[in-house]
Parts: structure tokens; C-alpha cells; sequence
């Protein structure tokens, strides 16, 4: 498969803009910067952050085991995958398959990028319909979206389906592997070498515990990292996101013990969850949430908010009628959960 084939003509022919950061790369001399027009007194955020983000890179390519130049890290999984589509996706032309019920993002980048978003529902266990999905391909198709652990159902796709999607189709496949800390299952970036056409995308939003300074990973061929690292905003990821992510990625331990806790909360939150009676169905999760569905998602949704307990309701997503997401929380914040379904429960 030739990458090459698959970008946008304006995209492999235009030049990149080459920031002051960009231009002088040398770190470790003592020099005077009069390159950017920064204002020169320090305070700690006055200079413009590395472009390259090369620190974060290092600490992530030795836990990952994957080189820097297969490194991509943007403003939260959100830009990496709009640079995905924008280096990719013809406007008007192209399309993208994604599989519904999942991760609304897909389908907003795909409508702002004016790409046509082909849908091929999961089948009711939540697999890929992997035929429906080779029908579905014509030559404008780029890319394949399969979020594994998937959200909001929670379970990971089979190895077989995804295997057989990265061998017969000659576009992109995107693993969303948002939730793959929490799973048992091992994560695709080791097959990284044998697909060509294969990237991940993860993100220290969910097992890192660091939602709140936007950070996303993609993990692909070096072809594509270069494509992305060509158009993406010179200094799209800030020193106080580099800083911090810097600060809990040499934490490992702490994140470790954390997930380890989280899914202790998650035996206990399946187990509990049996017996309430409006539930009607537990279905399998190797995320940090809970997919279920209930006699009347739109009613019980109130009476959680009611009780103080916000969960996301579902039941308006395809094959989702009547579910009720819910996040594992503190040890604490799960109890809570428990009574309080259990003080709403019928009889
Ligand atoms: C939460 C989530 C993300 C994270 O997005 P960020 O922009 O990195 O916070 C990505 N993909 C899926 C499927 C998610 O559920």
C-alpha cells in the first residue's frame, strides 16, 4: 500500500510553516533567543513550547516501545484525528466508515470536514458487521474508524474482525485505543510494523487521569507521522500540558495503582449491579464504565439527577434503547451509586 497514494494532492505539495522554534533546534548551548519576538523576562511560560514536544516523546516512546518519529501528539484525541482527516479527506469526495453506537467525535469531524460519514452498525453483540463493512468501500473510502474498547458499549472488538479489515482494505484503519489501560487485552501498537495502513490513537484523558490538559496520541508509520507533523499547528500542544503530562508519565506507578483500583471498582459495580431490579441487562465492559440498560432509561436518569448522581443516557444512540452509561468512580462515589439505585428500585 503506497501512503503516498492516499494523501491530498494540496496536502503533499504544500510547505510547511517553519516556526523560530522550528528554525534553531539546538538546546543544550547557552544561547541569547531573539528569534520569536517573545517578551524575554521569564516567568516560566515566556518562550514558546518545543513544537516537537521531544521530552514527552522520549518518556512515551521507552513505556510504549515505539519510536519518536511514530509519535504524534496534539490538543486531545480530538485534533490529532481532525489532522487525520484533513491530511487524508478530499472535501466533497472522500468518505469515512465509522460503527455505530460509538464515540460521537468521528461523525462531527467527518461533517466539519465536509466527508461523508458511511455507517455500518454493530451487530448485536457489538462486533463489527465485518461484510457489511467491505461492501461499504468504494475507491473515495480513507479511512475506517473501530474505537476498541468501543465507546459507549464497552467491549473490545474480536482480533479476527480487525485483522481481516487491516488486511482487505487499502485505506486507513484507526484504533481508538481511548479506554485500552483499563482492558486485559493487549493493545495493536506492536502489530504497528506488520500494517502499513494500521494507527492507534490514545490519551492520557482516561487511565492518565488528565482530561483537563488535552493531550492525544497517534501512533502510525513514519510516512503518516511526518504527513501529520507537516500540517499541524507549529505549537499545538503548550509547555504547561507538556510540563504536566512530563510530571505524570514519570508518576507511572501512581497511574498503575489507580487503574488497579478502578477496576476493583468496576467487579464490584458488575457484581452490585445484579441486583437491582430495574436493570435489565450488564453488558460486558473492558472500559472504565458501564454500559446497562434499564426499564426506563429517560426516568431513572432523572431520579439519579435527582439523587445527585449525574450518568449519560444513551437510549436516543442506535441499539441502545433504554441504556444508561455509568463511569466507575471512588470506592465511595460506587456506593453511592449502589444505594441509591438500590433506594430507587420498584417494591
Ligand atoms: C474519551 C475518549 C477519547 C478522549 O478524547 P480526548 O480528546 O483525548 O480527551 C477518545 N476516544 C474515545 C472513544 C473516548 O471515549
Amino acid at each position: 500500500m503506497e501512503i503516498n497514494q492516499l494523501i491530498r494532492t494540496n496536502i503533499a505539495q504544500m510547505q510547511p510553516y517553519s516556526s523560530a522554534r522550528e528554525e534553531y533546534k539546538e538546546s543544550d548551548k547557552q544561547m541569547v533567543f531573539l528569534d520569536a519576538n517573545e517578551n524575554p523576562f521569564e516567568n516560566g511560560s515566556n518562550r514558546y513550547p518545543d513544537p516537537q514536544q521531544k521530552s514527552v516523546k522520549r518518556i512515551l516512546s521507552e513505556h510504549k516501545r515505539i519510536p519518536e518519529n511514530q509519535i504524534l501528539l496534539g490538543n486531545g484525541s480530538d485534533e490529532v484525528l481532525d489532522l487525520l482527516f484533513r491530511a487524508f479527506c478530499e472535501p466533497n469526495v472522500d468518505n469515512v466508515i465509522t460503527l455505530p453506537p460509538t464515540y460521537g467525535m468521528y461523525a462531527v469531524l467527518s461533517n466539519l470536514n465536509a466527508i461523508k460519514n458511511r455507517e455500518v452498525f454493530l451487530n448485536a453483540d457489538f462486533e463489527p458487521d465485518v461484510q457489511a463493512i467491505l461492501n461499504q468501500i468504494d475507491e473515495n473510502t480513507k479511512i475506517i474508524f473501530l474505537c476498541s474498547p468501543n465507546n459507549p458499549t464497552g467491549n473490545s472488538f474480536s482480533d479476527e474482525s480487525i485483522v481481516t479489515l487491516l488486511k482487505h482494505f487499502k485505506g486507513l484503519v484507526l484504533i481508538d485505543e481511548a479506554y485500552i489501560d483499563f482492558s486485559d487485552k493487549e493493545s495493536w501498537l506492536q502489530e504497528l510494523g506488520d500494517y502499513p495502513n494500521l494507527i492507534i490513537s490514545q490519551t492520557l484523558s482516561k487511565a492518565y487521569g488528565m482530561a483537563g490538559i488535552r493531550l492525544g496520541i497517534l501512533y502510525a508509520s513514519t510516512e503518516i507521522i511526518t504527513v501529520l507533523n507537516k500540517i499541524k499547528p507549529p505549537y499545538n500542544v503548550n509547555s504547561l500540558t507538556q510540563s504536566k503530562a512530563l510530571e505524570r508519565l514519570n508518576q507511572y506507578e501512581d497511574v498503575i495503582s489507580e487503574i488497579v483500583n478502578i477496576k476493583e471498582g468496576r467487579e464490584y459495580l458488575l457484581k452490585q449491579l445484579l441486583q437491582v431490579n430495574f436493570i435489565e441487562k450488564i453488558y460486558p465492559t473492558d472500559a472504565n464504565f458501564i454500559l446497562v440498560k434499564v426499564d426506563d432509561a429517560n426516568f431513572r436518569y432523572q431520579q439519579l439527577l435527582e439523587k445527585g448522581i449525574v450518568v449519560r443516557n444513551r437510549s436516543t444512540q442506535p441499539l441502545c434503547s433504554n441504556c444508561l452509561r455509568i463511569t466507575i468512580g471512588t470506592k465511595e462515589e460506587n456506593e453511592q451509586l449502589i444505594n441509591t439505585l438500590k433506594s430507587i428500585q420498584n417494591g
